[in-house]
């Protein structure tokens, strides 16, 4: 039995950046895109209503 090594990838932190995205404009929605991936019309791909540009920190891709 072999309990005491760890996988090494599982220590490996999670690089948070500062990226710009667009989030719905709905109070009651949660959906939001990264600016690089934002549909043509900046509409929210869950609801439909328009989207307000911001930044939230998330994973480095
Ligand atoms: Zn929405």
């Amino acid at each position: 039995m072999f309990f005491g090594k760890r996988n090494p990838l599982e220590k490996e932190e999670e690089q948070l950046v500062s990226t710009e995205i667009y989030s719905c404009s709905d109070d009651g929605c949660i959906g939001w895109m990264r600016k690089n991936f934002v549909s043509a019309d900046l509409l929210c791909p869950m609801c439909g209503s328009s989207m307000d540009s911001g930044v939230r920190d998330l994973p480095k891709i």
